[in-house]
């Protein structure tokens, strides 16, 4: 009898029978409320009837399109409905199914149309596990363990992370630019390097929010010497931050917006958004895959953008996360374990420390652990795993987020 991988490592014991909403339901009939939402994907809640019935009709009409064969309704009608939501200028789109493979394809495209070799990504990003995607991740060095040698060209700078490397409100901006100075003087040589690679809130690095100074300094470097800016928007897109993009906190404007997680509600479907003219630049037949942009994932992704919309669910995660990064504070407040909070929107992290500092896995893991069996499921992120990460659907209600922060408090409590 065949048996499951053991590299299928659960965080949770539970063993889902459906969904519904914010919640799970195992197979022993227990209601769990989800704050993973399968890791930033299911937005719009677990099969949320809109999506189902796409999904459902796509399915009885054409489930597969190879669009280097035929193009299908789904990928035209989707590509017309991300136009009016992506930034002025990105209007080309091109599919794929998962989020590494959207890295992948916006790293070709930006050696193609740059001509230049060099990727600058930042600590602590997480762009994926394919070798080049885990070649630019630093959230961890399991993610390329084992693997070398990686994909050459990557060179890593820093990433102002205010409470690791112990600034106050008041410094913060000032060494962040001081990063980007450093940056320019020792990691990136401006005419080697085709990209920067940046997620405007760290996701599995541990929930931190770009510091805004240095994003728009980003910007204006890759500006004057010709760098692509590509936003990894993977995890912090379709309003999960509380605005549509994770950028559109920042004002800054990318080259490159790579899209996948909350587009389709579960559906595997990514996609990469560059202007026409820039899209253009990428070599005949050196992208693309079998199954990129799914007929019936583009059908869920419609319907997906059509419920964000019609029930204002950026607007939802903009005040529930307010109101659950509060309740958050207000807990770790009482909590010499937990170090800092940090979040935007429904992306809201507590990062676990020892007295002296130093990152407290141990705790961290006992309390994801002690939430899970509480009905409460939650995910830990982080170089150290030593951040419990709250990212439940944005369709969560206000009675909901203080179900939560009920048993989180109980359970930081406990761990004391
Ligand atoms: N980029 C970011 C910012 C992510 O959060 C993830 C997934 N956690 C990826 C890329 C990779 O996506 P996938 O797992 O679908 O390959």
């Amino acid at each position: 009898m065949a048996q499951l991988s053991p590299l299928l490592k659960q965080a949770t014991p539970v063993v889902v029978d459906h969904g519904e909403g914010v919640y799970l339901y195992d197979t022993a009939g227990k209601r769990h409320l989800d704050f993973t939402a399968g890791i930033g994907v299911t937005s719009t809640g677990h099969c949320h009837p809109h999506v189902v019935s796409a999904a459902r009709e796509q399915i009885g009409k054409l489930i597969h399109g190879q669009y280097t064969t035929v193009m299908h309704k789904p990928m035209l009608e989707l590509t017309e409905k991300l136009g009016s939501v992506l930034p002025k200028g990105l209007d080309s789109l091109f599919y794929a199914n998962s989020g590494s493979e959207a890295v992948e394809a916006a790293l070709r495209l930006s050696r193609q149309a740059t001509k230049r070799p060099n990727i600058i990504v930042f600590q602590g990003g997480f762009h994926g596990r394919t070798v080049a995607a885990a070649t630019m991740t630093t959230s961890g060095t399991r993610f390329s363990a084992g693997i070398s040698p990686l994909m050459s060209g990557v060179h890593v700078a820093p990433f102002p992370y205010a409470f690791h490397y112990g600034w106050d409100e008041g410094t913060a901006t000032k060494f962040a630019l001081r990063e980007l100075d450093y940056l320019f003087a020792t990691v990136c040589a401006p005419n080697e390097t085709a990209a920067f690679f940046i997620e405007p809130v760290l996701g599995e690095g541990g929930y931190v929010p770009a510091n805004p100074e240095f994003l728009a300094g980003l910007r204006e470097r890759a500006d004057k010497h010709g760098i692509l800016l590509v936003m990894d928007e993977i995890q912090t897109g379709f309003g999960r931050t509380g605005k549509f993009w994770g950028h559109d906190h920042f004002g800054v404007r990318p080259d490159i917006v790579l899209i996948a997680k909350g587009l389709a509600s579960g559906f595997p479907i990514s996609g990469i958004a560059a202007s026409g003219e820039l899209m253009a630049k990428a070599l005949p037949g050196s992208q693309g895959g079998t199954y990129g942009g799914n007929a019936v994932a583009c059908a869920a992704a419609i319907a997906t953008l059509e419920v964000i919309e019609r029930e204002g669910l950026v607007e939802n995660a903009a005040e529930r996360g307010r109101q659950l990064l509060e309740g958050v504070r207000v807990i770790a407040d009482k909590s010499p374990s937990i170090g800092d909070v940090r979040g935007l929107g429904l992306l809201v992290g507590s990062e676990f420390t020892t007295p002296d500092g130093e990152p407290d896995t141990a705790k961290a893991q006992a309390a994801q652990k002690a939430a899970s069996a509480n009905g409460l499921l939650l995910l830990t992120c982080g170089a150290y795993m030593n951040v419990v990460r709250m990212v439940p659907p944005l369709v969560v209600n206000a009675e909901q987020v203080d179900d939560a922060l009920r048993v989180w408090g109980d359970v930081v409590a406990g761990v004391e």
